[in-house]
This record gives structure tokens, C-alpha cells and sequence, in this order.
């Protein structure tokens, strides 16, 4: 198992060596989607940036628990999540439709893009819906611990109070009166003693739809209170790697470990990870500034923003080429550029087969293989590991056309190299080997080919025959007619 993997920490503002909690287990929980619409093409980077973090564990052969919930209740529109109306529930009341209808939906929806992305399911995908148990008993130790008070039915962290003895701004690198002095005051009708205050739990309005019998009031949990209770329940009081989207870092991840602490003594991950936003026009990508795209309509090509169409593939490449710490800001060159980059390296992996090994051997693929884990031991570098798979891509294309040699073990160091960096970590996909209508296409060729021969041609029929075999296929003629076959 590799021991040299660095991850930038946000708790310290560094690159750390990771060393698990438990030898050879790694435990990950990652914030989840609210599922009140569609996901859109922002939130998707968030999660193949985890695909790859969770496939590059894998392949290191660490045994991974990887949660990454659902919030399908308590996620309320102000800044920070609990304040108005929950969005699931105002957009069941427009459709008309019940909330867990609305959940239904876009969870399958939520299913459905990540699956086009080729992400592997997480280990375990907690619904808040399904913990309002945990959570009631994590509200109950709080207020135990003396950091909440209640008001009126519904409970609310004490931030000053907690503050006193810890270090609520841990996260974020911010002192307590840097964050109160860039934090609105508060409204006559608050109920909250603090500025910073946030709710663990909240009395239902009579128009609310879902909402559960407690201690203090028939209700719903605060939002952030969910992560605390079912990472806990999944990965214990301290695991190694909390993740999300950095705009999660100021609010909702603080305000979990303020919950963990509280409650448990414990900050409850070793490692917090945060991904950078998807961007258009220098612009983070959100529903709420109208500016968000969804994948269908990236596949498709139907948004006026947008040129033409992409595949999901070359969508999640062009993800890729950016470190997952970057900004990656969306625009219609680089998308074409990437589809080329793309283009290029499955065209390469496409020749891989057909090499031929020499007795002899011009290039090593030792160095190449340390360099690409190299990359992604250097906090799961994938702008600088694809750049490696170039360079593959280059050895492969120069071997095919005769300039270069390769003996057998180095052509299957490389046939491995690219099949562990492209598929299984990368989690990219040939789609044109995958397309459907490769046969329809071979077919035609093939026609074309005996209508040359039937016209005497022999030198356009010949010129298809190798140029098939050329990339893989070959072709049998027989008393029946032609038919082809991959090499
Ligand atoms: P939400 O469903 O709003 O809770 O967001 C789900 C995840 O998507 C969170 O981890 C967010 O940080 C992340 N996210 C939201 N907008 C973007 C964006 N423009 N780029 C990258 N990640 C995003
Ligand atoms: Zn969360």
C-alpha cells in the first residue's frame, strides 16, 4: 500500500501526509445534495472530484467506507441553512405535490447523472429523513453539555458560550469577533441570543409539512446537525476525511464541528477536504444566480450558452484536466479543447492493443509510472497525472508508427499503466467503443468495400481492407459475402 500521499488539509492550511485512523481502512463522509431540484453541473464537479479521491484509495488498497448522504429535510433558504422556508417543502407545496415525492424525484435524478458520470456509489447513502432519531439524541447531549438553549419549542447553538473554551473559527482560520463583525445583525423577531447562534432544532409552523414529535416540539432538525449524527453513526466520533464543497467550509462544516465538539469532545475528522467551485464567467455556477446548467443540456448542446453538445466522458475529463482545489471556470474553448485532449487519448488507448513488442527496448515506463503516482500522491493532482497520459499517449502513437521500440515487459507495464490511470482511477470510459453504432458504421464501410471490387477498384478496396485492419479490424470474404471481425 502506498504510504506517501500528501492531502491539503483545510483544518491546518497544509499538505499532510494521510495516515488512517486504522491501518489499511479508510472512513469518508462527503455532504450530499439537497434534493429539491435538478443537480446541476456544479455540484457534479464537487462529487467526481470525490469519485476520484474515493477510486484512488481504492486503488491503493485501502478498504473504503464512504458516506455520502441525502439531505431530504431541514435544509432551510437563508445563508446559512436555517432560516425561512425548508426548500423542500415550499417546492412540494408548488408542485403540489407531497415532499417525499419531490425527494423521490431528484434522488432518482441525482442517481441517474452520476451514473452518466461514471461515479462509483458511495458505501452507504443516509437519508436526514431516516436519522431524526440520532439527531433528536445529538440536540439531547448538546443541551446536556450546556451549549444549547431552547426558546419557544425550538433549540439553538450557543456560539459565544461554546466559543469560550473552543475554538468555533477552527475551519476557517477566523476569530470569533472577525466572524460577528462580518455577520448581519439580528432581526427583532430572532430568537436567537447570538449572531452566530445556529438551530439544532426547529418548531414547526402549523403550514409545515415535515415535521416529527420531540422533546421540545413537534419539528424538524437544524441542517447541519444531520452530517454530525450520521457520520457518527457510520464512521464513529473520529474518522479520517470530512468532505464538500468549499462554500460548505465557513457555515455548515463549522458549525459541525462545533456540534461534534460539543457533544462528543472531538473535531470528528483527521482531514477536511474541500472542493473548488465550478465557475461561468469568473462567476460561482448556482440556481440561484441563474446561472447553472444542467448535465442533459451539456450532453445535448440546448443552452444558449453553449456552442454545441458534449459526451459525459469528455465532460468529466475536462472536470479533471483542473486540480480539484482550483476554480474551473466553464466556457465553450476549453470544453473543445478538452474533447480533443480526450479525443487524443482514447484514440491512443485504441492502438494499445495492436502494438507490437520488440526484442529490444528505446523507452522505460518505470519513471512514467512513479511520475503519474507521483501526480496524484501530490494531493490527487489529475491536471498533472493527465498530462503524464499524454506522454503515454505520445510513446504509444510512436511505437504504432514504427519510430520507436518496446519490448514485451515495458509494453505491458504500459498496457497497466493506462488501464489503472485512465479507467480505474480516472474513471473514464472509451464511449466510441461503447457506441451502439459502430456496427451500423462497419457495415457501411464494408458495402462500400465490395462495391469498389465489384467496379474493379482494387486499390480503394485494398486501402479499406488495411485500413480497417489498421485499427482492428479484419475482414472475411467468403462465398456468402464479407463479413468483419475485431483482431
Ligand atoms: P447542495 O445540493 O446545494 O447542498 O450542493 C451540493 C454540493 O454541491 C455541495 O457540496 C456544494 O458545495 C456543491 N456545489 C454547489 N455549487 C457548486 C459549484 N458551482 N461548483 C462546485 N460545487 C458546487
Ligand atoms: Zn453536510
Amino acid at each position: 500500500m502506498e504510504q506517501n500521499l500528501f492531502v491539503y488539509n483545510t483544518l491546518t492550511r497544509k499538505k499532510e501526509k494521510f495516515v488512517p485512523i486504522n491501518p489499511q481502512h479508510v472512513g469518508m463522509y462527503v455532504c450530499g445534495p439537497t434534493v429539491y431540484s435538478d443537480v446541476h453541473l456544479g455540484n457534479s464537479r464537487t462529487y467526481i472530484s470525490f469519485d476520484l479521491i474515493f477510486r484512488y484509495f481504492l486503488h491503493l488498497g485501502y478498504k473504503v467506507r464512504y458516506v455520502r448522504n441525502i439531505t431530504d429535510a431541514g435544509h432551510l433558504e437563508g445563508d446559512a441553512g436555517d432560516e425561512g422556508e425548508d426548500k423542500i417543502s415550499k417546492k412540494a407545496k408548488v408542485a403540489q405535490l407531497e415532499p417525499m415525492e419531490i425527494v423521490q424525484k431528484y434522488t432518482v435524478g441525482f442517481h441517474e447523472v452520476m451514473q452518466i458520470f461514471n461515479l462509483l456509489p458511495p458505501s452507504i447513502e443516509p437519508t436526514a429523513t431516516g436519522h431524526i432519531i440520532e439527531q433528536i439524541e445529538l440536540v439531547k447531549a448538546i443541551l446536556d453539555k450546556g451549549f444549547a438553549y431552547v426558546v419557544d419549542g425550538s433549540v439553538y447553538f450557543d456560539v459565544e458560550k461554546y466559543n469560550k473554551t473552543q475554538d468555533y473559527g477552527i475551519l476557517n482560520g477566523r476569530n470569533l469577533e472577525d466572524l460577528l463583525n462580518n455577520t448581519r445583525t439580528l432581526g427583532g423577531q430572532d430568537e436567537k441570543h447570538g449572531k452566530l447562534d445556529f438551530a439544532l432544532w426547529i418548531k414547526a409552523k402549523p403550514v409545515h409539512l415535515m415535521k416529527w414529535p420531540s422533546p421540545w416540539s413537534v419539528g424538524f432538525p437544524g441542517w447541519h446537525l444531520e452530517c454530525s449524527a450520521m457520520s457518527c453513526k457510520y464512521l464513529g466520533k473520529h474518522f479520517d476525511i470530512h468532505g464538500g464543497g468549499i462554500d460548505l467550509m465557513p457555515t455548515h462544516h463549522t458549525n459541525e464541528i462545533a456540534q461534534n465538539v460539543a457533544s462528543f469532545g472531538k473535531n470528528p475528522a483527521n482531514y477536511w477536504i474541500h472542493t473548488n467551485m465550478l465557475t461561468v464567467n469568473g462567476q460561482k455556477m448556482s440556481k440561484s444566480l441563474g446561472n447553472s446548467f444542467l448535465p442533459h443540456e451539456l450532453f445535448t448542446g440546448e443552452h444558449s450558452i453553449l456552442n454545441k453538445g458534449y459526451s459525459p466522458i469528455t465532460v468529466r475529463f475536462f472536470m479533471l484536466q483542473a486540480h480539484y482545489r482550483s476554480t474551473l471556470d466553464f466556457g465553450n474553448e476549453a470544453m473543445e479543447a478538452s474533447e480533443k485532449g480526450f479525443k487524443r487519448l482514447m484514440n491512443a488507448l485504441g492502438l494499445l492493443d495492436s502494438l507490437k513488442a520488440s526484442a529490444t527496448t528505446e523507452v522505460e515506463i518505470e519513471p512514467l509510472s512513479e511520475r503519474c503516482y507521483a501526480a496524484m500522491n501530490d494531493d490527487f493532482n489529475s491536471p498533472v497525472l493527465i498530462a503524464e497520459l499524454f506522454e503515454a499517449s505520445r510513446i504509444i502513437n510512436s511505437v504504432y508508427d514504427g519510430k520507436l521500440k518496446i519490448d514485451s515487459s515495458n509494453l505491458q507495464k504500459l498496457k497497466d499503466l493506462m488501464r489503472v490511470f485512465v479507467f480505474d482511477i480516472l474513471g473514464l470510459k472509451n464511449e466510441q467503443a461503447a457506441n451502439d453504432d459502430l456496427p451500423k458504421v462497419l457495415n457501411l464501410i464494408v458495402g462500400l468495400r465490395n462495391e469498389a471490387k465489384t467496379n474493379h477498384d482494387y486499390a480503394t478496396s485494398d486501402k479499406i481492407r488495411n485500413g480497417l485492419q489498421k485499427i482492428g479490424f479484419q475482414l472475411n470474404d467468403s462465398k456468402e459475402g464479407t463479413n468483419w471481425s475485431k483482431i
